[in-house]
């Protein structure tokens, strides 16, 4: 090769090299949004729950290598209302999904997969969806219909309704992995995976079926909480691993989606253990006890699929060299129960219930290992990234943008108060409608609706497990006098109507008798 050749090798080389890296910087971060549905907090280990429920290596690989934020508030503890705060970047109020039972996303309002899609941004998401209509703002879509089940599940793939072999969390990331490995790799993507797991009935899958090796779970401090000391709204609840929960729940019936093999499987794992405890037939605390026990044993094994498909997810953006400009979130729609005052469920909001998990890793922006107790919330998220892109903030968007705060940079005005609003009622589960204000240290609850009306004020530095209601002591009346004008401040800023219809309680159920376990 003679010199000229040479050198203009090198040139082409280094031209090539300069264009790669120049596209490289030019091009905004990919968003990989993972999302699970009632993951509480308590079952992620870099949250250190007392209890050491389980080990969730990947999950906490993401807040190791970013942050980890202890105080996420959802706007209303539940699936999908929760579904389209982040969506919309708005209260339920404003957005329009207010309840699970008779609402429908309205799919023309602005969402920011819209915005981003509308930018340039390659927009997919995959697994639970749960707003009703079908996806709108995605290039590719492919959910769950409703809840979805959890063995050999239908999915509907941009309208058309298949039927996959398998376990929902497994199916969801290979699909996930599909897209992600044939997309236009010239664009950046957003992409949503949303799982299933851990909702109800936290049906294992059939590799974890025996993962603890029957481990005895520690119980939670609050697990015969006889609730005291608070509202009618805490006792006349329906959602206790005592009277609530049902067979189906305890996986004392077979779940008819398991295919022969499946189902052979299944019932050599649950079926001696049932026999056992049919013949024990244990009562009162020992049978709460129980149904503790297989609660945490199912709803881990769940938990610890979730955790390996992250890990599935976090090995392909290294693989591909993706990794450093990927924004990775690991977020759940709201908090859970874990036994915790006798419950499962959510809806209130206390502090399981009202805090998800968050963890997000930034490359660049985030220091990894950080941790932040900042009041954020998945409001926040459609802000977060649309600042991420590079893209304007809608004015009528109601959150704030993550990034200083990832940046260790959290402005002196970040909120110090958060607002909070639950309206489902009377079914599922019987937790009447409140609204309240939440700050580091109290929370100011209202019940209002339809047959109660008084107020509750909780004091985490004296009562960190919330079991009782400071509500009327006179130590507390200055502060109580503040906390009512925050929240009638924050209703006033986040346009709350002051009278609300009846139907946002939910029609479907209105009159329906309570649920009986013996019923179902
Ligand atoms: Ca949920």
């Amino acid at each position: 090769m003679n010199l000229y050749r040479q050198f203009r090798m090198i040139l082409m080389l280094w031209v090539t090299a300069c264009s790669v890296a120049s596209s490289a910087e030019k091009m905004p971060p990919n968003i990989l949004f993972i999302f699970s549905d009632d993951h509480a907090y308590q079952a992620i280990s870099a949250y250190n729950d007392p209890r050491k429920l389980l080990e969730t290596p990947n999950i906490d690989r993401i807040g190791k290598e970013g942050m980890l934020f202890h105080r996420c508030l959802v706007p209303n503890s539940i699936c999908g209302p929760s579904r389209a705060v982040v969506m919309t970047g708005k209260y339920n109020h404003l957005n329009g999904f207010v309840n699970n039972s008779n609402c429908t996303f309205d799919g023309t309002q602005q969402t920011f997969p819209k915005l981003m899609q509308a930018a340039g941004y390659q927009t997919a998401i995959i697994g639970k969806w749960h707003l009703g209509s079908n996806p709108t703002g995605f290039d590719y879509w492919h959910i769950l219909p409703g809840q979805g089940v959890y063995y050999n599940p239908p999915m509907i793939e941009m309208g058309v309704t298949k039927k996959q072999q398998g376990y929902v969390t497994d199916i969801i990331t290979d699909e996930t992995l599909k897209w992600l490995k044939n997309r236009d790799k010239t664009k950046p993507f957003l992409m949503m995976c949303q799982h299933k797991a851990p909702h109800r009935e936290w049906e294992p899958p059939l590799r974890y079926l025996n993962h603890d090796g029957g481990r005895k779970y520690e119980e939670p401090a609050t697990l015969f909480d006889d609730y005291e000391n608070r509202g009618f709204a805490v006792k006349d609840q329906d959602m206790t691993l005592e009277k609530t929960i049902t067979p189906k729940d305890m996986k004392l019936v077979t779940p008819p989606q398991l295919n022969d093999a499946q189902r052979a499987e299944w019932e050599a794992y649950y079926g001696p253990r049932n026999e056992a405890f049919l013949k024990e037939k244990p009562q009162g605390k020992d049978l709460v006890r129980w149904r503790y026990q297989r609660y945490m044993h199912d709803y881990l094994a769940c938990v610890k699929a979730v955790d390996e498909n992250v890990g599935r997810l976090l090995k392909y953006l290294e693989d591909e060299g993706l990794a450093d400009n990927t924004i990775v979130v690991y977020s759940s729609d709201q908090g859970f129960y874990l036994g915790e005052h006798g419950w499962f469920d959510k809806r209130w909001a206390f502090e399981e219930s009202i805090r998800a998990p968050l963890l997000i890793r930034w490359p660049g922006i985030a220091k990894p290992g950080t941790s932040s107790k900042e009041i954020v919330s998945n409001l926040d998220f459609a802000e977060t990234f649309l600042d991420a892109a590079g893209l304007p903030i809608p004015a009528d968007m109601q959150g704030h943008s993550l990034k200083p705060v990832l940046q260790g940079q959290t402005p002196a005005d970040w909120r110090k108060s958060f607002y909070y609003h639950y309206y489902e009622f009377p079914e599922p589960h019987h937790v009447r409608p409140h609204y309240g204000v939440i700050t580091d240290r109290y929370k100011l609850l209202h019940f209002y609706a339809p047959d109660v009306d008084y107020w509750e004020l909780y004091d985490h530095e004296k009562d960190p497990n919330e079991l009782r209601s400071f509500y009327g002591d006179p130590d507390y009346t200055k502060v109580t006098d503040e906390l009512k004008t925050e929240v009638q401040r924050l209703r006033v800023e986040l346009k709350v109507p002051e009278k609300e219809d009846p139907s946002m309680y939910g029609g479907r159920a209105q009159g329906k008798k309570k649920q009986t376990p013996a019923a179902e």
